[in-house]
């Protein structure tokens, strides 16, 4: 495989002419990679399947999009590496431009090659291994997106830039379209409400945690009832039946699971 490199993207395109991100080889980011699916409603409504990969996106167009049913392998050509930034992208394309048409953020999460471990936790072992699968025309990871988790593999056929994208047996594996939840997971709209609604970006690099894990906090308030003169309806509060009894805090961390009152006795005695 070629090293990264946005030469192609940049070539396809006008970027005077087009709302889709300039060519950038992003920094080294820190925690895990992060992957994306976009529906393209192009000349031909297709999924675009990117993987992050030494600060660019790999990229496939699956034609009949991604499926978690593991006896339905689909085809993935696989095309130009894309800008990390991309990996945000909802707009459309202007007609006459490379790819005209509308772009939604179908799925996106987090991911890592699983062959025998996974490295989430390890990003410069994660690019190394999916550097490997990818010359050696076999790359299984892990997906944690909203649509699309557990394992999944890319498996590279006899044709030039055709691979297969199929699902593995596992927990998450279903006889199900998934393509029929059809909504955007960052705006919430359909690939053809984007002729009519505008969507507001934000960096793709908020799509995914960063390498930084707060500290694990020692004690937690949770909210206190309070007497009120009547019941009401507004937005954000539910009701609940009163119980008497314990609210019970769960801290689970490396260590195991606490459970502490809120006052901070340790009630998994009892
Ligand atoms: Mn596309």
């Amino acid at each position: 495989m070629a090293k990264s490199n946005l030469n192609e993207y940049s070539a396809k395109r006008s970027f005077a002419a087009t709302p889709e991100p300039p060519p950038a080889v992003t920094a080294p980011g820190s925690g895990p990679l992060l992957f994306v699916v976009q529906q393209h409603s192009a000349r031909r409504m297709h999924y675009d399947f990117r993987l992050e990969c030494d600060g660019v996106l790999k990229s496939w167009a699956v034609p009949k999009g991604p499926s978690v049913d593991p006896n339905e392998k689909r085809l993935a050509v696989q095309t130009e590496d894309h800008p990390y930034d991309y990996a945000s992208f909802e707009g459309v394309i202007p007609p006459g431009q490379y790819g005209a048409g509308e772009v939604i953020v179908w799925d996106c999460g987090v991911y890592s090659p699983d062959e025998g471990a996974t490295w989430f936790h390890d990003r410069g072992q994660a690019e190394r291994e999916v550097r490997e699968g990818l010359d050696k025309g076999k790359l299984s990871v892990l997906l944690r997106g909203e649509k699309l988790k557990g394992s999944f593999a890319l498996v590279r056929t006899k044709e030039a830039k055709q691979w297969l994208l199929l699902k593995h047996k596992d927990r998450f594996a279903a006889a199900v379209d998934v393509t029929a939840q059809s909504r955007s997971v960052l705006s919430g709209v359909a690939v053809e409400d984007l002729k009519v609604v505008p969507v507001r970006r934000i960096p793709a690099a908020q799509l995914v945690p960063s390498g930084k894990i707060a500290a694990m906090p020692a004690t937690l308030a949770p909210m206190l009832a309070e007497p009120g003169e009547a019941s009401f309806h507004r937005a954000g509060w539910m009701w609940e039946p009163k119980l008497d009894g314990y609210r019970v805090l769960a801290f689970i961390d490396a260590r195991g699971v606490r459970l502490r009152s809120r006052r901070g006795l340790e009630l998994a005695a009892t």
